[in-house]
């Protein structure tokens, strides 16, 4: 039996064979898009809070958290 080691592309679930140049993509274009995905919508982070409003919240939820000390785990009332 010969044993050939497959993957499906994470990108568009094509099988590719193990030792492929863009291994485990089928492309160089699947792993581009794959990488976008992850800065896109994993490192949301990166990005500034636009709103002031949520800013205001989080300053006023600092202060509480600092001076009251109580230890809540953040829920609001
Ligand atoms: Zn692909």
């Amino acid at each position: 039996m010969a044993k050939v080691k497959t993957l499906r592309c994470p990108t568009c679930k094509t099988i590719v064979l193990a030792g492929s140049e863009d291994f485990p993509f089928c492309s160089d274009r699947c792993r581009l898009i794959d990488l976008g995905k992850w800065a896109s919508g994993g490192y949301v982070i990166s990005s500034p809070v636009h709103d002031p409003e949520l800013l205001d919240e989080l300053e006023g939820l600092k202060d509480r958290g600092r001076s009251g000390g109580v230890g809540d785990s953040g829920d609001k009332e």
